[in-house]
């Protein structure tokens, strides 16, 4: 049986290399439905995400013309991860197994066939990792990094230079639609989903066309999503913080003490003020990171939807 495969790529502002990369995704999959690798039931599924530009004409044009290309469009843009998973979940209905990619061309579409190969080892997960960040700028490369580091300090199990290139089982996206949160962060709760998991490694190049679409601004939003959604340990830390400032204002309050009892207490304004300070600056960013789980718990409460699909290709209007 050869497994039904969509490529799941979602599409934000990319009017100008979806031109460039949508025959290269279409010509890997024709060469592997060629190759009887996979089923010719396979698709390429282009997510649009709000796209504010002619994205989803460029879609819904194609996939007039190609059998292969379908698509689907959100109601507004959404974000990166929300845009893959309603992908994803929607391919899940369809597919035996899931590709899923980003549409700029970085990633080498090559890999897939080393993915599919473990697929059919009886692998439900493969992870793309990019073999070096040479191509990425030097602050790209260098962030990242930290932020792959401080994530698996602060408890998260992500997988060091992997992004969201990776191949998805039916069955695992059954599990990893269970898990209810509406903050997510793919990169580390694919791997809580577990099964047999592998990775393979492929070059990164430059994007073909286009500007990135993740500013510093989202980089960032990312980052602290990735932190506070998988891990509990910030909250660790500031008990531990709060030990440790209790002790030192022990300390602090037996030397004043002391000193008033030698009569040496002479007006300190300036240390008066850096200890208030200090306190004051510990005890704001304790309230900030408390504050970032209440908001989080604050949106979870409402369960809103993660993503909603205002149009599909395949519906005549
Ligand atoms: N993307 C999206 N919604 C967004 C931002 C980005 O669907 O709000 C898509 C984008 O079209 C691309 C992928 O996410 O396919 C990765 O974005 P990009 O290549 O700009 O990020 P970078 O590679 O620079 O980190
Ligand atoms: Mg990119």
């Amino acid at each position: 049986m050869t497994p039904i495969l969509y490529l799941v790529i979602p599409c934000y502002n990319e009017e100008q290399v979806l031109p460039i990369t949508a025959p290269i995704f279409m010509g890997k999959l024709s060469k592997l439905i060629e190759k009887k690798e996979i089923s010719d039931k396979s698709r390429v599924l282009f997510v649009n995400d709000g796209s504010g530009d002619s994205t989803w004409d460029i879609i819904e044009k194609l996939s007039k013309e190609q059998t292969l290309i379908k698509g689907i469009c959100l109601s507004r843009n959404m974000g990166h991860q929300n845009a893959l998973l309603a992908g994803l979940m929607t391919a899940k209905e369809e597919c035996d197994v899931t590709v899923s990619i980003d549409c700029d061309g970085q990633d080498d579409i090559n890999a897939v066939d080393k993915m599919l190969a473990e697929y059919k080892n009886g692998c439900d997960i493969v992870y793309g990792v990019r073999d070096s960040r040479k191509t990425d700028s030097f602050f790209k490369r260098h962030s990242a990094q930290f932020f792959y580091k401080l994530l698996n300090r602060l408890g998260a199990k992500t997988i060091y230079n992997h992004a969201d290139y990776r191949l998805m089982s039916s069955r695992a996206l059954v599990e990893l639609e269970k898990f209810k949160e509406v903050n997510i962060y793919l990169r580390g709760m694919v791997p809580m989903v577990g099964f047999k998991s592998t990775s393979v490694t492929y070059d990164r190049t430059e994007r073909l066309a286009g500007k990135s679409k993740y500013p510093l601004k989202k980089m960032l939003k990312l980052a602290a999503d990735g932190i506070t959604n998988l891990s509990v340990k910030p909250i660790h830390l500031i008990f531990l913080i709060g030990i440790i400032s209790v002790l030192l204002s022990l300390a602090g309050i037996i030397w004043s003490i002391v000193a008033h009892f030698l009569s040496y207490t002479v007006a300190g304004w300036s240390s008066i003020i850096a200890i208030i300070c200090f306190f004051g600056g510990i005890q704001i960013l304790c309230i900030g990171v408390i504050g970032e789980y209440i908001g989080k718990i604050y949106m979870e409460t409402k369960a809103r939807p993660r993503y909603i699909i205002s149009k599909k290709t395949d519906e005549k209007e």
